[in-house]
């Protein structure tokens, strides 16, 4: 069994009681972490790999509850438009990205957020069915292949979306039982499938209720759009024919619970967030991106009062153009604040809580998200001698509120280090970049996008 050890750096555990250790160990066994301590001069027997963490900080892995990595392709394309057109933009898009095309984006995706210190993901994938193969397939060999933890959610529509796209409730119970077969807690449960609508108005309450069924007869989780903007919301009036809002909507047909993730929850009324609290349903905030479509933001501190379980985001690379949990924390902070006129209403304490053990429990995988003994070893290091986060007085703050993704040099995951010294061990990134950038503009132009001709194919160094 392998046998790591991280030593000589500020440990900050996220576990219960907050224990930070000054110039700690952290010793991982196989899968697990197995000692978290004091350095001590005596020797620690048969390590495979000693990493020396001088000068870093040891955090466990940021958790990217919420993220399109099928999309990542559409990345600068349309960022100035409104949510839907920006849809409508890159659908053809997805539509002409083959299983090849798609391993491509997910990979690029999951080495983007392991470069950024986001151990684990969900991919929330919405791709036209094929008649032949399960084209989800090819995102689950990309998580693999990555070694990010990983659970592709599979969005299904059925009306009111390019046709292409749509299918059946027969279509998705098939498909899901075939892909929760292959995959569902693959890879020693590194690997997980969850199912939901891609907006709300794609299913009817009948889809609703059979989408529902699917979940519990596979036992997956739900994992959906909540309420993005006060648009959304006159859709579903529209589209439903009657006068409700989303979380009522969620509420009459059964889909809200512990095993139930909401992200954006931009409008919602007092009551939506009684119906979220009340229920137990995890809520996923992707604050970078709702700056980006400009159309308003959650009360994050309403949601904290109310004791929903909360966990961050960044939403797709097409949407904000990054996968920085770090900016995620830094503007969720600062639109709670706004929200609420007050610059407690979200402390960068609660705010990397939410990026590691709260938004772990968020999103199912509890035995993730904090440095404790008998969890599984997702841990990540953070260059802290750096002039922008200098004097480190704060280490919590100076994370939340001046460091950003480049500033992790090694990530762990699942006991195996995936990066060191920003360096990815499980994939050629620079052939991957390469790879990513002609078939990306293949696609696009199958899709009939006009891109700029391209400026920089030949990346040697981007460490
Ligand atoms: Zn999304």
């Amino acid at each position: 069994m392998t046998r790591i050890a991280i030593e000589h750096g500020l440990v900050l555990t996220m576990d219960g009681a907050g224990r930070v250790i000054e110039n700690g160990r952290v010793v991982v066994e196989g899968r697990d972490i197995v000692a978290v301590e004091h350095y001590t001069a005596d020797p620690l027997p048969d390590c495979d790999l000693v990493i020396d963490a001088t000068g870093r900080i040891v955090l466990p892995g940021l958790v990217n509850s919420h993220t399109h990595l099928c999309m990542v392709f559409g990345r600068t394309i349309g960022p100035e438009r409104r949510l839907l057109e920006w849809l409508d933009l890159l659908m053809p898009m997805m539509a002409a990205m083959d299983q090849e095309a798609l391993y491509v984006a997910e990979l690029l995706g999951c080495v983007e957020n392991i470069k950024n210190g986001n151990t684990s993901l969900v991919e929330n994938i919405f791709m036209p069915p094929s008649a032949t193969a399960d084209i989800e397939d090819a995102a689950f060999r990309a998580l693999r292949d990555s070694g990010i933890r990983g659970t592709v959610a599979r969005a299904t529509e059925a009306r009111h979306f390019d046709p292409r796209f749509c299918e059946t409730a027969g279509e998705q119970a098939e498909r899901v039982g075939r892909l929760a077969g292959r995959w569902h807690g693959s890879e020693g449960d590194r690997l997980r499938l969850s199912i939901g609508p891609l907006l709300p108005w794609v299913l009817d309450e009948n889809g609703f209720r059979e989408t529902r069924r699917i979940a519990r007869d596979n036992g997956l989780s739900l994992h959906m759009h909540v309420a993005e903007s006060p648009e959304f919301n006159l859709m579903i009036a529209r589209h439903f024919g009657r006068n409700i809002r989303q979380v009522e909507l969620l509420e009459e047909v059964g889909c809200l619970g512990p095993d139930v993730q909401a992200i954006a929850c931009a409008d919602v009324s007092a009551h939506e967030i009684e119906l979220l609290a009340a229920s137990g349903t995890a809520v996923l905030f992707d604050p970078p991106t709702r700056l980006f479509w400009g159309t308003g933001f959650p009360p994050i501190r309403d949601f904290l009062t109310a004791g929903v379980t909360c966990g961050l985001a960044t939403n797709g690379a097409a949407a904000n153009c990054g996968q920085d949990v770090f900016e995620s924390m830094k503007y969720a902070c600062a639109t709670a604040k706004t929200a609420a006129n007050d610059p407690r209403a979200l402390t960068a304490a609660r705010a990397l809580r939410m990026a590691t053990v709260e938004g772990a429990r968020a999103i199912g995988r509890p035995e993730t998200g904090s440095i404790e003994v008998g969890k599984r070893a997702d841990l990540i290091t953070v260059e802290a001698r750096q002039p922008h986060l200098a004097p480190l007085f704060d280490p919590e703050k100076a994370l939340v509120y001046s460091a950003r993704g480049g500033d992790v040099r090694d990530a762990v995951i699942d006991g195996k280090v995936v990066m060191r010294d920003r360096k990815v061990l499980t994939v050629d990134e620079n052939a991957l970049l390469s790879e990513a950038e002609q078939v990306a503009r293949r696609c696009a132009a199958r899709a009939g996008l006009t891109l700029p001709a391209a400026r920089l194919m030949q990346v040697q160094d981007h460490a």
